[in-house]
């Protein structure tokens, strides 16, 4: 199994924690909690708080499922259900025209780029000039 070693708990004084959730009071036990994170369980078993909260951390960290599972050592079906959020397949929204998107996918295809595409690429090389970066740029031609 892949041993994660930079995913760090945070750090408290105490390594035994009580944490309010939507369920109650949850007692964590932080040292187990790190030792599941780093792939050093070795067979001890997490509370379901424990789970949770490690999976959450692992989660966030962008640690897929199957190994988030293993770690914690629920099965993947059930981590599915106690998180179901990070389950969700992303679906991206249809490439429209008028749109940065839509111009690139002109471009991938190799077809004429149509006038609408164009005003929503130069709206946003523009916004690039001007503040050097495409943050905050217009997708969409004004
Ligand atoms: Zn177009």
């Amino acid at each position: 199994m892949d041993r994660i070693e930079h995913i760090r708990v945070p750090r408290m004084a105490a390594t035994t924690v009580f944490m309010a959730g939507p369920e109650g009071l949850a007692v964590i036990d932080l040292i187990a909690v790190e030792r599941a994170m780093t792939g050093h369980r070795d067979g001890a078993r997490l509370t379901q708080d424990e789970a949770r909260y490690a999976a959450s951390l692992l989660l966030e960290a962008g640690i897929g499922y199957t190994l988030v599972a293993a770690l914690v050592g629920v099965d993947a079906r059930k981590l599915k259900t106690l998180f179901p959020d990070e389950t969700k397949t992303t679906r991206s929204e249809p490439v429209v025209c008028g749109t940065t998107r839509g111009y690139r996918a002109h471009k991938s295809r190799g077809d004429a780029i149509c006038r609408r595409c164009r005003a929503a690429n130069a709206a946003a090389d523009l916004h690039y000039k001007k503040t050097g970066s495409s943050v905050g740029a217009p997708a969409v031609a004004a």
